[in-house]
């Protein structure tokens, strides 16, 4: 391996993975980590679960403990923004003016949160959830009586709306579209979590657009476009991420839906590569092109990065996989479902134990299961080998998954 030094821009998930991934497999040259966060690289799924929840304290979201990276020298370059790439003199600026030279750059940027826009959005008590930092600011004022509204019904709205009904919050979820988790469930899926919901006491608004926030000196209320006024103390807002590409993009690399890579997370740049929430790759499971935003993504490609710097290239190819904790539930889905696929539940949904499995032209494409671990790893084979199970087996949960495929 030629590489002697490589800078990660981001401290994220995906970014410390690839540093991690390049020691744990032998790499022996300078490894620089560039955040702008104030944190070692951690995991963001506990923010709107354990740790909103005040049930994990800093420590447990780490990836590695603080003394890691100075046994395993890698230099972490903390409360530091990269504003530019040179990729032609093979280096990054940093915020305070310094260049850092590189011979390989792995850009690791993430995501940002996409931001209300509406009149009032800039008022105080408007919150969004992506980082550590956010969630300090209000996790404290999650107190019992108090009034939240949670702008979008996605996975982060909805955890965050179980934490904060279990603290005794008056919670109200807002969401745009006819229904929950609209984007990457079946409206069976979408119908159980808005009972669930409902049952816990969260009051779910589906079909209802934000249209103003209001308030003096902070907000008072969210105003909606069907004339609702929700009294609200403070607000969350979940309404998804805009990939970090514009350093990547003014550099000249090719930007769609994300930095363009290839199975090895590497640009059309020999020396650069794009992983994580911020990259566009390819799935050769699934055919076509993807951009996801997932904790198993980002290790994986952060490895896949790694081992093709250090000259062993292993292509990173994966069933994409996610989990959601909301209550007593286990959400853990396979592959990616898209309106119009055929849907079977199998298992009892009374029971809270049940699995939507998706089919499409009668390929077995992606699986949702609600506390049922083993759907959810036997589905990851299943959808690896595109079997067309019978529709009439798949509906019976006393046959494993596994053993559909014969
Ligand atoms: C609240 C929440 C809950 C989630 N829950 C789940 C879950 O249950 N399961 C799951 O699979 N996934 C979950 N995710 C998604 C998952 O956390 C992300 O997919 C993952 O963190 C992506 O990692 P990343 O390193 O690509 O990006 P990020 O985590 O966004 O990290 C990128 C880092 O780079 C920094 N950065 C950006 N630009 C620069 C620059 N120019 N210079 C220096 N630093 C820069 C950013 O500030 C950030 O720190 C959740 C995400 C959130 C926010």
């Amino acid at each position: 391996m030629s590489a002697q030094t490589v800078v990660i821009i981001g401290a994220g998930e995906a970014g410390g993975q690839a540093a991690i991934s390049l020691r744990q497999n032998g790499f022996a040259g300078r490894v620089i980590v560039v955040g702008d966060e104030a944190y070692i690289p951690y995991e963001r799924p506990p923010l709107s679960k354990a740790f909103l929840a005040g049930e994990a304290d800093l420590e447990r979201m780490y990836m590695r403990g603080p003394d890691f990276y100075p046994q395993n020298h890698i230099e972490l370059r903390l409360r530091t923004t990269v504003s530019g790439i040179d990729r032609a003199a093979k280096n990054v600026t940093l915020s305070n003016g310094e260049a850092l030279a590189y011979d390989k750059l792995v850009v690791a940027t993430g995501g940002r949160v996409r931001k209300l826009t509406c009149p009032g959005a800039t008022l105080p008590g408007v919150y969004y959830l992506r980082s550590i930092d956010d969630v300090l600011e209000y996790r404290d004022k999650l107190v019992a009586g108090a009034n939240l509204a949670i702008i979008g019904g996605g996975y982060i709205g909805l955890e965050v709306a179980a934490v904060a009904i279990k603290r005794g919050c008056h919670v109200s979820v807002i969401e745009a579209l006819p229904r929950v988790l609209n984007r990457v469930v079946a409206p069976e899926m979408s119908d159980f979590y808005t009972d669930v919901h409902r049952q816990a006491g969260v009051n779910i608004l589906t079909s209802t657009a934000v249209t103003a926030i209001e308030g003096h000196s902070k907000l008072e209320r969210v105003l909606c476009n069907n004339g609702r006024a929700i009294e609200a103390d403070l607000a969350i807002v979940g309404i998804g991420i805009l990939p970090n590409v514009e350093i990547a993009k003014s550099a000249g690399l090719i930007c769609d839906n994300g930095v363009v890579v290839n199975e090895f997370a590497l640009t059309a740049d020999p020396d650069v590569y794009a992983i994580g929430d911020c990259s566009n790759h390819p799935n050769g499971l699934l055919g076509g092109r993807l951009r996801l935003e997932s904790v198993p993504n980002a290790l994986g490609q952060g490895k896949a990065a790694a081992l093709h710097i250090l000259g062993k290239p292993e292509p990173y190819s994966e069933v994409p996989w996610f989990w959601s904790d909301q209550y007593d539930l286990k959400l853990q889905m396979t592959g990616l479902s898209e309106p119009g696929d055929t849907v079977v539940i199998r298992g009892s949904v009374p029971e809270r134990k049940f699995s939507a499995c998706y089919l499409r032209g009668g390929v077995f494409v992606a699986c949702n299961a609600v506390n049922m671990a083993k759907d959810f790893l036997q589905s990851k084979k299943l959808i690896a080998s595109k079997i067309k199970p019978d529709p009439m087996k798949l509906a019976d949960a006393t046959i494993a998954l596994k053993d559909l495929a014969a």
